[in-house]
């Protein structure tokens, strides 16, 4: 039996698949990656986002402002994405949170974006899809400070923080994507993969970046999913069968839609 994977952050939107959106998902369906969450970043690649997501049955959309441009937020930004929000192809609200690595945008409107997405997460019951680089700990406190027992589904992409800050997100029950880092010869962060608690674990490219070893540096696709997978699950000392099952049975569990 061949074994399936999801995605769980790729952007599918993004120009690099302009001219073979098809092709990269016939490759998907071969490699057995079944669905792929097709995340957006602004208001144009959260439509766009949709719209593949409405013509392609293994994809699915989430919408949201990447805090890179949340120099653009306004609370017209929220009323936009909300009326999105009633498509049922939209399964999670994001990417957002908080960069403190490029600061592309001034960190205070990047905490007001991001706030403001949280907010609209729990007004629709979606998960909320979050970035984060060298800003975990303003992350904890952001969260910690909207916590409810049944809040909505957090699921923090690339995880790039330490140990404590891991701990920390757990105890506020957020899910963990790992992407192709853990296959590059240098990755140091294998405690902390094993840290992660099966329950909340995912697999993710974010395509077209971060492409896994042996194709780094080269455009990543959903279908290289399986290298990553496989470095996973060698990391964590379980089989690839197992990985495939828990992180399956985690991603229906928080993007139940697609
Ligand atoms: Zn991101
Ligand atoms: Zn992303």
């Amino acid at each position: 039996m061949s074994l399936t994977f999801c995605d769980s952050h790729a952007h599918l939107n993004d120009e690099a698949f302009a001219e073979d959106l098809e092709g990269v998902l016939a490759a998907c369906e071969k490699a057995g990656i079944v669905r792929i969450v097709n995340v957006g970043f602004d208001e144009r690649s959260s439509v766009k986002a949709l719209e593949q997501a409405v013509q392609h049955s293994a994809l699915a959309a989430t919408v949201g402002l990447h805090p890179h441009d949340a120099s653009d937020f306004s609370p017209r930004t929220i009323d936009f994405l909300d009326s999105l929000c009633a498509e049922p192809k939209v399964v999670a609200i994001g990417e957002t949170g908080l960069d403190s690595y490029y600061v592309h945008s001034p960190v205070e409107k990047q905490k007001e974006a991001f706030e403001a997405h949280l907010e609209l997460a729990e007004r629709v019951q979606l998960p909320v899809v979050i970035h984060c680089r060298d800003a975990y700990s303003e992350l904890v406190e952001t969260l910690q400070a909207g916590y409810q027992p049944d809040h909505v589904p957090w699921h923090v992409h690339c995880f790039s923080g330490n140990a404590r800050e891991l701990a920390e997100l757990i105890e506020l029950d957020c899910y963990f994507s790992v992407g192709g880092m853990v296959t590059f010869k240098k990755f140091g962060g294998q405690e902390l993969i094993r840290a992660i608690p099966a329950e909340r674990l995912l697999l993710e490219t974010d395509s077209p970046y971060l492409a896994p070893h042996p194709r780094r540096g080269r455009r990543n696709d959903p279908s290289l999913l399986v290298y990553t997978a496989e470095a996973v699950a060698a990391i964590r000392g379980i089989e690839l069968e197992e990985l495939s099952r828990i992180t399956d049975e985690n991603f229906n569990r928080i993007f139940s839609q697609v």
